[in-house]
């Protein structure tokens, strides 16, 4: 008789469920078969401007040493993110994409027996993580549909290690400010890391949002994760950091993989992290994108979840399951959540103003059947 592999994992991966990403454009294609080039993506915050040229041609240049290791210190980009975020290159902790850093950190702080507290209607990954190494989940109540930082306190016991906190927060858009943030680390214990999920800031910063790096001087247990998937437009190449206190960075670069950031995402970062119009860009693109998706929402008498980000949660005021259908077979790939807890609503990112159109003519079309 041959062992039951499911029944062997670990308890709290027997439990997992597998990420669901957005459903590629090819994947869509090959099911209809339709031509690839008639659809659109609105599914995974992805930037919809395409890679800046300045990465595409640093990519080119880094092709050549291909055939070597990548720098496993990263230097290059530990010393630009430090020049440009004021903090120390033994601050930073390169990641295959900010998912990896939440990784690294659970294997380094969590085990059976310790805990996460995060909020309902977090980010996936942050139970993937969590029970991938045995440690317990202990989700908070929401408030409103954003993270309701109070009760995650009133969540945090003796066991609890870490705090996984997005803002703004994936699915749900929802951000607080700064006096919300302080609040938190003042009465947060000494000993739990605070992991602040920043994928969306460049988005975001300069309006109602802390900007979590300036509270590293004061806080030791406060770590930030930042990517270059969002607003810097590398989603395929994986590449995202952390910037925390020098002996958190030390933990976690005992834990990484050595090689964990790729030669052309490392080069394609640094330029991409130098060019500053195009994330200026990209967020003028976004706020009007939003208030394109914003207006058509209104005129369809819908609601959503008002969102700093680059998405928006759309509440369709029943099962959004067969709407999400719908638009498939319109050739619009948006996100269900409810894996979220969130079934009446769908994700959409913000597109190109066209793609935004596109979206809303055939939310319009597919409600209007009904
Ligand atoms: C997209 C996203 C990330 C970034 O993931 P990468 O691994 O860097 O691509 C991290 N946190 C949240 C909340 C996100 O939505």
């Amino acid at each position: 008789m041959s062992g039951d592999f499911l029944a062997l994992a670990q308890a709290g991966v027997q439990k997992l469920s597998p990420y669901v990403p957005g459903k590629p454009v090819d994947e869509l294609a090959r099911e209809l078969d339709i031509d690839p080039a008639r659809i659109i993506k609105l599914a995974s915050n992805e930037n919809p401007m395409g890679a800046s040229p300045k990465a595409l041609s640093a990519i080119r240049d880094a092709l050549a040493e291909l055939t070597r290791y990548p720098d496993g210190n990263g230097f290059d980009l530990k010393q630009r993110l430090s020049d440009r975020y004021g903090v120390n290159a033994n601050q930073v902790t390169l990641g295959n994409g900010s998912n990896d850093i939440l990784e690294i950190v659970a294997r380094a702080y969590l085990a059976p027996g310790l805990n996460a507290v995060f909020s309902e209607h977090a980010f996936a990954i942050y139970p993937i993580v969590t029970q991938a190494v045995g440690a317990d989940a202990r989700v908070a109540k929401a408030k409103d549909w954003g993270h309701d930082l109070p009760a995650m306190l009133a969540a945090i016991d003796s066991n609890t290690r870490v705090v996984f906190i997005a803002n703004p927060n994936n699915p749900t858009g929802t951000w607080f400010g700064p006096n919300a943030l302080a609040d938190f680390l003042n009465d947060v214990p000494k000993d739990v890391l605070v992991v602040l999920d920043e994928a969306y800031i460049e988005y975001a910063e300069g309006a109602e949002l802390p900007d979590g790096l300036k509270f590293l001087a004061d806080y030791p247990n406060l770590l930030v994760s930042r990517t270059f998937s969002k607003a810097f437009g590398l989603a395929s190449l994986r590449v995202g950091y952390a910037l925390s206190s020098p002996v958190v960075a030390d933990v976690l670069n005992r834990v990484r993989q050595p090689f964990n950031v790729n030669s052309l995402a490392l080069a394609a970062a640094c330029a991409a992290l130098d060019d500053v119009e195009y994330v200026a860009e990209s967020r003028r693109l976004n706020e009007a994108g939003m208030q394109q998706m914003e207006d058509g929402l209104r005129a369809l008498d819908l609601s959503w979840i008002p969102s700093r980000a680059n998405f928006i949660a759309v509440d369709l005021g029943r099962e959004g399951a067969s709407v999400y259908e719908g638009l498939l077979r319109e050739g619009v790939i948006v996100r269900p959540v409810a894996g979220y807890g969130m079934p009446n609503h769908l994700r959409v990112s913000i597109g190109l103003p066209a793609e935004n159109s596109r979206f809303l003519e055939a939310l319009s079309k597919v409600l209007a059947r009904g």
